[in-house]
């Protein structure tokens, strides 16, 4: 487990805290349409308020280009905001080129206050990492509590240079993201299993190779398996195939033995003709594939199989659909065996953890979020974890500002 230090570690009191979160939530309509994120970090509020700290809100939300956009405004999450918190919320029309006016509303703001700054990214310096502007940012507050993992994988003012310049610690929201994902790779009960889909292998090259080191079995599904496939000599009709990639995948399975990390392919599949909800459909085994035939998702055998590994799993990792899921009926494969892995769970015999966007769509879809052991909503930072990849905020924490 990292050992960074916490909120537990630093006197909060009477405090104006700078907090990092990630209020980049989907609107939808004017409306955020997943509060998933707000609520998360509510613990992080709470512990600050609860000793008259002042908690101060930085987040980015969309991509405003380094320009003061209004339809980039932080501004329409406030009232979300304050639902979830159960209070209410100053907003501040932040200017990152001269924060007086914030210094003085955040001043005067009663001991105690939730304060939401405005965008992030409404200065360009945020995604350079400016240090002029984490500057700027660091003289609104006194501590600085990183507690957006979402955001943890760049290295932006806000996240990273921020960290280098007041005394710096990790809040709860990330702190519990990173235990769960610690117990998921870093420091695994053993059998550790993966299940990796989507579409493509070539955006995963890395995160299959940073597998093989540190699980047991590899479930490889969903678009990605046929290049495996059709590197194996497999016939994959007209499905979705990155065969350039063939060598790679040779490659991945060769090494796999020396890992001792069993590949888990799929052995038949739901085949359709044309890539559209319920478009004409049907199974085949995955030695007479029909030529024409596009894999849309995994068949029962192949479900079946992974049940069986997930059987003789302790622990187990998500990430990608097994099949088309968008698409009724191709998300069968992916929602029963999402169905399983919850199950397991619930009956004490697996830790399970997932994470990144379409995943957490797709566990959405199977109706079993709440029922993993920890889902995450950090879609690249999550990626980057699972590739074992060092990120800069996390880093940034270990070498923060020590306390006064
Ligand atoms: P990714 O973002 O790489 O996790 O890929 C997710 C996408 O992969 C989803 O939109 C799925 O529809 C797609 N996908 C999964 N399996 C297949 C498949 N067999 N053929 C085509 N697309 C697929």
């Amino acid at each position: 487990m990292l050992s960074l230090p916490n909120m537990d570690d630093i006197d909060l009191r009477h405090k104006n805290v700078l907090v990092r979160v990630d209020l980049n939530v989907p609107l939808m309509n004017g409306k955020v349409s997943d509060a998933t994120r707000i609520i998360r970090f509510v613990p992080t509020i709470r512990d600050i308020i609860k000793v008259n700290g002042k908690a101060i809100l930085l987040s980015h939300f969309g991509r405003p280009k380094g320009k003061v956009d209004a339809s980039f405004s932080l501004r329409q999450v406030v009232s979300e905001v304050e639902k979830v918190i159960h209070r209410d919320v100053i907003f501040i029309e932040t200017d990152w080129n001269d924060v007086s006016e914030a210094k003085k509303i955040i001043a005067d703001a009663p001991l105690g206050s939730v304060i939401i700054l405005e965008n992030t990214r409404f200065h360009p310096g945020e995604i350079t990492n400016d240090e002029t502007l984490a500057k700027t940012m660091a003289s609104l507050g006194e501590i600085f509590v990183m507690d957006a993992f979402s955001a943890a994988h760049r290295a932006h003012a806000s996240t990273e240079k921020l960290a280098h310049l007041l005394p710096s610690v990790v809040g709860r929201a990330m702190q519990k993201e990173l235990s769960a994902l610690s117990a998921g790779l870093d420091n695994p009960t053993h059998p550790v299993i993966a299940i990796i889909g989507g579409a493509k292998v070539s955006t995963k090259i890395d995160l299959i190779e940073n597998l093989l080191k540190k699980v047991d079995g590899l479930v490889i599904g969903g678009g990605m398996a046929n290049t495996f496939l059709y590197a194996m000599g497999v016939g994959i009709g007209n499905s979705l195939c990155e065969k350039n990639l063939s060598e790679t995948a040779n490659r991945i399975m060769d090494r796999s033995e020396g890992e001792h990390c069993a590949i888990i392919l799929p052995v038949d599949a739901n085949v359709a003709w044309k890539f559209e909800a319920n478009a004409k459909s049907s199974f085949y085994g995955l030695d007479a594939m029909d030529p024409n035939g596009m894999i849309l998702d995994i068949g029962p055998s192949s479900i079946n199989r992974i049940k069986g590994a997930i059987d003789d799993a302790k622990t187990l990792v998500w990430n990608g659909p097994l099949g088309a899921f968008e698409y009724e009926p191709f998300d069968a494969g992916t929602v029963e065996v999402a169905k399983y892995v919850a199950k397991r769970t619930a009956e004490g015999k697996l830790i399970s953890i997932a994470g990144g966007g379409d995943t957490v769509a797709a566990l959405a879809h199977a109706g079993v979020v709440d029922d993993f052991t920890y889902v995450s909503t950090a879609g690249g930072a999550f990626l980057e974890w699972m590739e074992g990849k060092s990120l800069p905020a996390i880093e940034a924490l270990k070498n923060s500002a020590p306390a006064k």
